[in-house]
């Protein structure tokens, strides 16, 4: 007899679909999960908090096209990875969590950490179950493997029971289940690309718009050719930057809200018209606005604007169709059009007034010149991830990225917490493909506090990942030191301490010291350069940067009122 346990069938069925990224914290009952993972050659990363985990492991979903596995532990164990599954599955990234349970003979008697662990995963994943048997182990797990990839990505949730962890079956009992092949692609249906491709060259204020889909889809070939073709400006959304360079002519991101208003047509790929995009309507966009939508998921067609023309299937895909429904007759959008003498006009305001910011050179720092200097010294090809209001949303702006799936935030679902799990997976990911890009990591104060134990991960594996904290003392804004003391003296800080502040001046370099890393304590220009460049310089041990800017620093003045809030 050849026997297998339940954990070698579960970490054998995932090396089988290709999963190869672990991300979990270990307990009863699945420490020897993570063992056969290892066994069966699986990447396994054991982190600080199954929230951080779930994000890393999604991340890695992002970056390679294939789901990486969550592993946590019954009870909280699972419930803390909810966040991680509900930011998934809100961003449309594939991730399989594999969650511990009671064993089968306690369920419902007041097992330890016992929880309806199905149940709850299915608010916050396509596909949650728990197998039967150890012989259904492969199949299930091939189908959460294969949903949380095909259609539209999002998580998958695989219950295991405790004692079926360490239970054994003949090996020749068990059907073996092989690989399932990447997602099927499908063309958008041919009388659609007519239409779309007449609108289009009707358009006299044409914008492409490229979503998070189009990096998730590796679209970036095909959609630079139909760009550079067809002369048309385009937008990227947040984690769409990088498809094309940011620096590309074409990109009119420096203009966006003039853009957003006045285009009269929109090619949207692979974004959704949901509040990143102002639902696409008035006061944002022009009421008769035409959106041709390219997505792959049927549902999304319509949803707050109906599109002129909705084009299903997979951006790849479709972009060539256009590509050569617009190219057939030679026709290109004419560059000396008025359009693109607004928009560049636009541009050139813009960029006078956040240049002016960058340039002040008084201490403490503003934002503008804290990001004109990081941009300066970043590599081209680094992963930048980035959270925090202030910091993600002026970070946007001048932090350019020139390669696809080179951007990691807050996201949908607007997350904060996710960026030390974000820099990690990426690392990860790095290393093993031997790309020897950096990840540069751009954290606000208050997001850095939700996952911060996570630089002892880092270094702990060797991960050198550069964090930059951009510290102002709190959420959104925060208050001096000598301000701080002041509010002591005045009394019980728990009833007048603004709920907005935080520690003035925390030592946060200090916590990546702690655990053998490099920190940084920055008040300067100067400072900052030189600690930037010399985290760069490290490719052995992660860096902190606590750089310490004016508590009060702001966004510029916006033209829009509505500009004030902190996602736009
Ligand atoms: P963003 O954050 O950039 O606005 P969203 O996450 O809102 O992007 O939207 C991404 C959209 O892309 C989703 O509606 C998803 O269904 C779609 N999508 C993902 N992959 C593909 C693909 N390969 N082809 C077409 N659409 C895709
Ligand atoms: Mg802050």
């Amino acid at each position: 007899m050849d026997d297998v346990t339940g954990a070698q069938l579960i970490a054998e069925s995932l090396k089988a679909q290709k999963v190869e990224y672990m991300f979990g914290i270990v307990g009863v009952p699945i420490i020897e999960v993570a063992m056969a993972a290892q066994a069966a050659g699986i990447k396994y990363i054991g982190m600080r908090n199954e929230q951080a985990a779930c994000y890393a492991a999604s991340a890695t979903g992002y970056l390679t096209g294939r789901p990486g596995a969550c592993l946590v532990v019954s009870g909280p164990g699972l419930i803390h990875a909810l966040g991680g599954m509900a930011n998934a599955n809100v961003n449309c990234w594939p991730v399989v969590v594999i969650g511990g349970s009671s064993d089968q003979n306690q369920e419902t008697a007041g097992a330890f950490q016992e929880f309806p662990q199905v149940e709850a995963c299915r608010l916050y994943s396509k596909f949650s179950a728990r197998p039967s048997s150890l012989e259904a182990i492969p199949s299930v797990i091939e189908k959460a493997v294969r949903t949380s990839m095909y259609g539209r990505p999002g998580a998958c949730y695989v219950d295991i029971a405790g004692d079926m962890v360490n239970a054994k079956v003949d090996r020749s009992q068990v059907r073996v289940v092989s690989c399932c092949p990447s997602p099927p692609v499908s063309l958008a249906d041919h009388s659609a690309i007519t239409e779309a491709v007449s609108v289009l060259k009707a358009a006299k204020r044409p914008l492409i718009i490229i979503g998070k889909g189009a990096a998730y889809g590796r679209a970036e070939t095909s959609l630079r050719e139909f760009v550079e073709m067809s002369g048309l400006p385009f937008l990227p959304t947040p984690m769409g930057k990088g498809v094309l360079p940011d620096d590309h002519p074409n990109c009119v991101a420096a203009a966006r809200s003039r853009a957003l208003l006045q285009a009269d047509v929109v090619l949207l790929l692979g974004a959704r018209l949901n509040w990143m995009l102002h639902f696409g309507q008035p006061p944002r966009f022009d009421p008769d606005v035409k959106i041709l939508q390219v997505d792959l998921c049927p549902e999304e067609m319509g949803n707050n604007v109906r599109p002129a023309v909705a084009l299903l299937g997979d951006i790849n895909a479709i972009v060539t169709q256009l590509l050569e429904g617009v190219h057939k007759d030679g026709w290109k959008y004419p560059s000396d059009a008025e359009w693109w003498g607004t928009l560049k006009d636009k541009i050139a305001a813009n960029a006078k007034i956040s240049k002016a910011m960058a340039l002040q050179s008084t201490v403490p720092m503003n934002y503008y010149t804290v990001f004109h200097h990081v941009s300066q010294l970043l590599p081209q090809d680094c992963i930048i991830v980035s959270e925090g209001a202030n910091t993600m949303d002026i970070g946007r702006t001048m932090l350019n990225n020139y390669l696809p799936r080179h951007r990691l935030d807050a996201g949908t679902f607007g997350t904060m917490g996710v960026g030390l799990g974000f820099a990690i997976a990426a690392a990860a990911v790095e290393r093993s493909e031997n790309r020897n890009q950096r990840i540069v990591c751009v954290e606000g104060d208050s997001a850095f506090g939700f996952s911060g134990m996570e630089v002892e991960t880092m270094c702990r594996y060797n991960l050198p990942v550069v964090i930059i904290v951009v510290n102002n003392n709190g959420i959104y804004s925060g208050v001096d030191p000598e301000t701080w003391k002041e509010m002591e003296k005045m009394g019980d800080l728990t009833t007048i301490a603004p709920p907005v502040t935080l520690l003035p001046e925390a030592r946060y370099d200090e916590v990546m010291t702690a655990f053998g890393g490099r920190g940084y304590l920055v008040r300067t220009v100067e400072e900052l350069r030189n600690a930037l460049q010399q985290s760069l310089s490290d490719w052995e041990k992660p860096s902190l940067l606590n750089v310490l800017i004016d508590p009060s620093s702001d966004r510029k003045q916006q033209e829009f009122p509505w500009l004030t809030r902190s996602n736009l």
